[in-house]
């Protein structure tokens, strides 16, 4: 099984990171987790083109998360040389989502559809809304569900995919909850979405300090990690973006609460269990 960090970014543009996006690999299947900003550009580099995708996980409806799953919707269908279904979990509402995104697709899929002559099918997905509890099989691997807490966005999950006998969690946004315990308990790789609030505090913008109450700082995905005794902790869409000279730093306030290997980075930064 492979982690791939395809977006460390968050809704605050930064030219080198893009919008949160998770890629899997285990087993012969490709998952990816969240659509944000630059998704196809760093699948790509990833080696990954959208047929490829075995299927698609969103962990929650926030645009940061999602913004580019017109790309992927597109970009799969133009490139399959046969129909071919995407398979698409999210949580409820994740249809209607979905459904709109086609909607606001229309004119490009009819200039499509009349112009290529061997282009006779439209874009197929099939969504499943998922709930906490849901174990689904996506292509060879085992999917599990929990619910998260980004109050008040809701409803939010987190993912467990399973396969080659090794197990990632996906936290997605949110503080520390039972459900997410749970879900991560003996996992080999979690992988959560942190903030610096110490950072984030120092910056004089209300709204900028409101993302302060539903999302996982360093050190409550440490303490998660910690709880749950998962194997590598790695964290994502860092919020303020994360400077080069400052991952020890990061690192060292997550090793204060986890005592496992803790992974930082880059786009594209690969863990390999
Ligand atoms: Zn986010
Ligand atoms: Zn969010």
């Amino acid at each position: 099984m492979n982690v791939t960090l395809l977006g460390t970014g968050s809704p605050i543009p930064d030219p080198a990171r893009a919008g949160p996006a998770t890629l899997v690999r285990a087993a012969g299947a490709t998952l990816l987790a969240d659509c944000g900003r630059g998704v196809l550009m760093r699948l790509a580099a990833a080696g990954v083109l959208p047929p490829m995708l075995s299927a698609v996980l969103v962990t929650h409806l926030h645009s940061d998360h999602l913004t580019d799953l017109n790309d992927v919707l597109t970009t799969q269908w133009v490139m399959s040389a046969e129909p071919s279904t995407l398979p698409i979990f999210g949580p409820p509402g994740i249809g209607a989502v979905v459904d709109a995104t086609l909607d606001a697709l229309a004119p490009d899929i009819a200039y499509r559809l009349a112009h290529h002559a061997d282009l006779a099918w439209r874009p197929t997905v099939q969504v499943t809304e998922v709930a906490a509890g849901d174990r689904v099989a996506v292509a060879s691997v085992a999917v599990a569900v929990a619910a998260t807490d980004h109050r008040p966005v809701e409803p939010t999950v987190a993912y467990r995919v399973e396969g080659d006998g090794h197990s990632v969690v996906l936290g997605g946004d949110g503080v520390p909850c039972a459900g997410l315990d749970e879900l991560c308990k003996g996992a080999d790789v979690y992988v959560q979405t942190v903030i610096r609030d110490d950072l984030v505090r120092l910056v004089p913008n209300k709204r900028f300090q409101d993302i302060v109450d539903y999302h996982s700082t360093v050190e409550d995905a440490a303490q998660t990690a910690a709880r749950a005794g998962v194997g590598t902790l790695v964290l994502t869409h860092y919020v303020p973006p994360m400077a080069p000279h400052q991952q020890d730093e990061w690192r060292a306030l997550a090793a204060a609460h986890f005592a496992g290997d803790i992974v930082l980075g880059d786009d594209l930064t690969t863990i390999e269990v």
